[in-house]
């Protein structure tokens, strides 16, 4: 390990939701870090913004049969990885809107599962540092995604409904940002890395030369690795918005993410 090696990092939820736009996301995602969270006890959720009915070639592929396909494409994945289940929002792939009824749905989410920490995409990102346009869904799920753990699954008065019907207020302590061009935290998935492939490998009907995948898959991995000193690993940024009160002044937490104030 260099001067320069980043920290591994060791908080671990006791329960975490993965909020993505399409079947397939969450593997390409953090499904590693995923997997090496439940391994270690924690518990994990996946959310799909859409079912990916729009994945595809083909203009005379039915879009219910592919979403129908991918579904259970992701539900064997997630099963891989070990997630104790997956929810459909069924929103529409290439049309999808961080409008207030996905956040209603994504908020009704959270609340049912009480995750400590969410996974999602880092919406900043339009263009990506090495090149290539970030997905419109992409980008729509990372914002619907923030927007639902902050500030409405928070506060009861955001859609009241649904406090008023049992559903109550939950505050997500932390976010992952994936995918993004500022990382700043990196999770060993040293251990896991071979059940994100098999995973990967569930997404055919997404896959035209699988191994040539895995390769580049393997490789961003590796380079991830090479930033704590380990085989594998998997960056996001952390944006920390409620401290566990044991670890506050924890050197681990970067210190521009530090809540600035009252959530
Ligand atoms: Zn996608």
């Amino acid at each position: 390990m260099t001067d320069e090696t980043a920290q591994q990092h060791t908080w671990r939820p006791r329960r975490f939701m993965v909020i993505v736009g399409h079947p397939d996301d969450a593997d390409f995602g953090p499904a590693g870090s995923a997997a090496a969270w439940i391994d270690a006890g924690s518990e994990g959720w996946l959310v799909c913004c859409t079912s990916g009915e729009a994945g595809g070639e083909d203009p005379n592929l039915d879009p219910t049969e592919l979403a129908k396909a991918r579904e259970a494409e992701q539900r064997r994945a997630a099963e891989i990885v070990g997630y104790a289940g997956v929810s459909f929002m069924h929103q529409p792939d290439g049309g999808l809107a961080n409008d207030m009824p996905l956040r209603e749905l994504l908020v009704r989410e959270i609340r049912t599962f009480k995750p400590d920490a969410v996974f999602c995409g880092d919406p900043e990102v339009v263009v990506h540092a090495g090149g290539g346009i970030n997905h419109t869904d992409h980008r729509a799920a990372a914002l619907a995604a923030i927007d639902a753990v902050y500030p409405a699954a928070r506060n009861p008065m955001a859609f009241p409904w649904l406090a008023r019907g049992g559903l109550a207020a939950h505050r997500v302590r932390r976010l992952y940002l994936m995918w993004g061009n500022q990382s700043d935290t990196w999770i060993d998935v040293t251990a896991t890395a071979d059940r994100k492939i098999e995973a990967l490998r569930c997404h055919a009907s997404q896959l035209h030369d699988p191994e040539a995948v895995f390769e580049r898959v393997r490789g961003r991995l590796a380079e991830g690795g090479k930033r704590i000193g380990t085989a594998a690993a998997e960056g996001y940024r952390l944006v920390v918005l409620d401290q566990d009160p044991e670890e506050a002044g924890e050197a681990e937490v970067p210190a521009g993410n530090r809540p600035k104030g009252r959530g």
